[in-house]
Parts: C-alpha cells; sequence; structure tokens
C-alpha cells in the first residue's frame, strides 16, 4: 500500500476571449497552470498545446461563475473536472508534490489523474525554453475512452448557463 498526500487537480472550462480549457495541478500549495486550448485527448497520437500561465490559488480550484469584465480572464468558467492525481517517480513509487515540483522545473511531468470524468495518465513535456508545453495521453492497456460530457461536475451547468 502506498501512503502519500493525494494532491488536487481541477480541469475548468473558461469562455474568455477564446474558448478554452485550463488544467491546474495542485503543487507547494497553489495551483499550477496551463491554458489548453482544445483540452485534453484520450488518444495517445494527438498532441495537444498547453501553454504554461500563471499560478492560481488553491481557493480558485473551487471557483465556478463569472469573472467580471475589465478583470484578467474575463468571461464563464465551470468546473469541468476534479480530483486527485499523482506522480510516480519511478515504477510504482507515488511521488509527493516536491516530487511534483521537480518535474515541473524539469519540464517532464508524467501524471495520473483520478477524476470524475478523467481517469489515466498524461505527460506534460516543456518545448525549448518556453511557455508552450505538449499535453499527450499516455497508452492505457484498455485504451478506453468514457463519455467526456461538457457539463460541470459540481453544478451539472453547460458554460452557457454559468451566471
Ligand atoms: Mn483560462
Amino acid at each position: 500500500m502506498i501512503s502519500s498526500k493525494r494532491l488536487q487537480f481541477v480541469v475548468q472550462k473558461h469562455d474568455a476571449s477564446h474558448l478554452h480549457y485550463d488544467l491546474r495541478l495542485e503543487m507547494g500549495g497553489v495551483m499550477v497552470s496551463w491554458a489548453v486550448p482544445k483540452g485534453l485527448s484520450y488518444d495517445p497520437k494527438v498532441k495537444r498545446l498547453a501553454v504554461r500561465v500563471d499560478d492560481h490559488t488553491m481557493k480558485y480550484a473551487s471557483f465556478e461563475g463569472v469573472i467580471p469584465k475589465g478583470s484578467y480572464g474575463a468571461g464563464k468558467v465551470l468546473i469541468w473536472d476534479r480530483g486527485t492525481y499523482m506522480v510516480e517517480h519511478r515504477v510504482g513509487k507515488i511521488g509527493n508534490d516536491k516530487v511534483a515540483k521537480g518535474m515541473l522545473a524539469k519540464g517532464s511531468i508524467r501524471f495520473t489523474l483520478e477524476g470524475t470524468k478523467l481517469k489515466g495518465a498524461w505527460h506534460l513535456l516543456r518545448l525549448k525554453e518556453s511557455k508552450n508545453w505538449m499535453l499527450i495521453k499516455l497508452p492505457s492497456p484498455d485504451n478506453r475512452v468514457p463519455d467526456l460530457d461538457e457539463r460541470s461536475v459540481v453544478s451539472g451547468k453547460l458554460i452557457e448557463d454559468i451566471n
């Protein structure tokens, strides 16, 4: 039995100047964040762009609502998925958030999500000296693709119903 603190993740759907998804992983008491224009894919052949953005507070991980006009990120936000994640430092060895931060610094984070919608392992890989990362699904034995509906896992609302 592996014991370690469960780290939080959230994926927020964000209808700002461009509709996108924000992936946030808890590390060192903040939510380290990437804007993922097309969201996460379950196809290991698909590489999704993930642009590193400012860290957000832990409190923001539970935010669903409207960011007012004139503020950074103005627009509607819904909690598309949330749950816990793990990093493996060696096969079978679960890392704590120091390990996760080490992976962040190295620009290569392999992580496993245990969310309501998202279950499985992905790889975030930084492109040289940039804010741009690639997000790729790691193959799973069954390659099962669950139903990824667009509703909030908290309120059941669609993005247009957020107010
Ligand atoms: Mn955003």
